[in-house]
């Protein structure tokens, strides 16, 4: 499956920035982990730290699937609003899971002061913007419960909008624990991190087979290589649902659109925020270190590859199109646009853990717009399982809650 197209533009500027060799002999390890997107970067770097002996598999080139088309908004805020995850979770669980993410954001910084790698990590403020006079009483209730919990977030009025930005709208919300990153750089950075720590990574190393045993897992490759391990994986982003007989989640096709370098971010308020708002599909706006805009959104639910591409050129459009309507005096060229699978799970969260199917394995599902965000907390729990520690965000995110 093609998991994303066009010109993704982490990659077209930052080239292949480590390379790893492809496995051409029998293996054996503690845990492998199938998949060198960020989720398995994250997971293989918590391992490697926690000197677990594991190998990497991926069938194509390191940090070329989904996550060189990710835009990395590093956000604790969920598509699902506290105050919906409460009715659908009960007020605690629901807590607990934004405490969490809050907790995975602020690791993410850590990891970034760790890596001492140019990935270009940012801290963000992030807005939230209410799109209709009719959610201004959601986004008042949704600041009261997070500032109950503790969060630090603003809420602003029609005026407050107006006076630091180009663009008119009822209510937003302005949380103060958000980042970004360069998502390819990262992944690379990580995984380098990780063989510094003895993790073994293959790329170009495709797995096909795959059999549960009493004391492990055995995987082939389409080499023909052996792995035998205690523990695997699937860290293999859209294309590990099949792994499952139920489906778990809706793919859907999003689109992103990145501009040349702009001299000036007029009407973007002051630390170029990250933007994006309540309306459905929504709109999704950061910027890169070296003054470019990326803007995503437009997303359909789409799974065929195909269909996906037809669509890039008119995307791009409306998405180039949306942004001058909000910033008007902001000069947009378009540089590179692309598109990309994104996988929806119903309630929002991410699925991480055992599944009664697999007995030797663990998932780490982190799908959704807050992908990055959960591949942190898949990382701390898959770590944790591994090493036979508890961990107190594991049961928000198994498969049978
Ligand atoms: C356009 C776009 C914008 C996004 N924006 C954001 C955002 O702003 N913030 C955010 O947090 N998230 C965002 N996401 C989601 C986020 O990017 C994903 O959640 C994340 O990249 C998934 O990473 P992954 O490592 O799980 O998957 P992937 O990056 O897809 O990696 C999975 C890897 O597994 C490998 N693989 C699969 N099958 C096999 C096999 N059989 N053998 C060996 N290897 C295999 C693949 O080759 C691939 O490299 C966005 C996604 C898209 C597409």
């Amino acid at each position: 499956m093609d998991l994303r197209s066009g010109s993704p533009f982490w990659p077209v500027k930052d080239g292949l920035l480590h390379a790893h060799p492809p496995l051409d002999a029998d293996v054996v390890c503690e845990v492998a982990v199938i998949g060198a997107g960020i989720t398995g970067a994250l997971i293989a770097y918590h391992l490697g730290q926690a000197g677990v002996d594991t190998i990497v598999l991926d069938k194509r080139d390191v940090a070329h699937g989904s996550t060189a088309a990710s835009t990395a908004l590093l956000q604790y805020e969920l598509n699902v609003m506290l105050s919906e995850l409460a009715d659908k979770f009960g007020p605690r669980d629901a807590s607990n899971v934004y405490l969490a993410c809050r907790r995975a954001v602020e690791r993410l910084g850590e990891i970034a002061t760790e890596l001492r790698a140019d990935i270009g990590y940012e801290r963000r403020t992030s807005l939230y913007l209410a799109t209709s006079p009719r959610d201004v009483k959601l986004f008042r209730t949704e600041w009261e419960l997070r500032r109950t919990l503790g969060f630090d977030l603003d809420l602003l009025g029609e005026r407050d909008i107006a006076q630091r930005f180009s663009f008119a709208r009822p209510a937003a919300l302005l949380t103060h624990n958000a980042a970004q990153v360069d998502p390819y750089a990262f992944a690379h950075a990580l995984l380098d991190a990780a063989t510094r720590r003895d993790v073994r990574v293959y790329d170009r190393t495709d797995v096909v087979k795959m059999e549960t045993t009493n004391i492990g897992m055995t995987l082939r490759t389409a080499a023909g290589c052996t792995v035998r391990a205690r523990s695997v994986v699937f860290a293999q982003g859209y294309e590990a649902h099949s792994l499952i007989r139920k489906k778990v989640a809706r793919l859907v096709s999003t689109y992103a659109v990145v501009s040349e370098p702009v001299t000036s971010f007029n009407g973007w308020g002051e630390d170029r925020c990250l933007i994006w708002e309540h309306a459905r599909p929504y709109l999704y706006l950061r910027t890169t270190p070296d003054g470019r805009i990326i803007v995503g959104g437009e997303d359909e639910a789409i799974s065929d590859p195909k269909r996906r591409d037809r669509r890039i050129e008119k995307k791009t459009r409306t998405l180039t199109s949306r942004f001058r309507e909000l910033f008007p005096a902001i000069a947009f060229d378009v540089a590179y646009s692309w598109a990309g699978t994104f996988g929806e799970i119903r309630d929002g969260l991410a699925y991480i853990g055992r599944h009664m199917e697999w007995p030797h394995a663990y998932f780490a599902l982190g799908y959704g717009g807050n992908g990055i965000t959960f591949s942190v907390l898949a990382a701390e729990i898959i770590r944790d399982a591994v090493l036979g520690r508890p961990n107190d965000d594991a049961y928000l995110f198994r498969f049978d809650r």
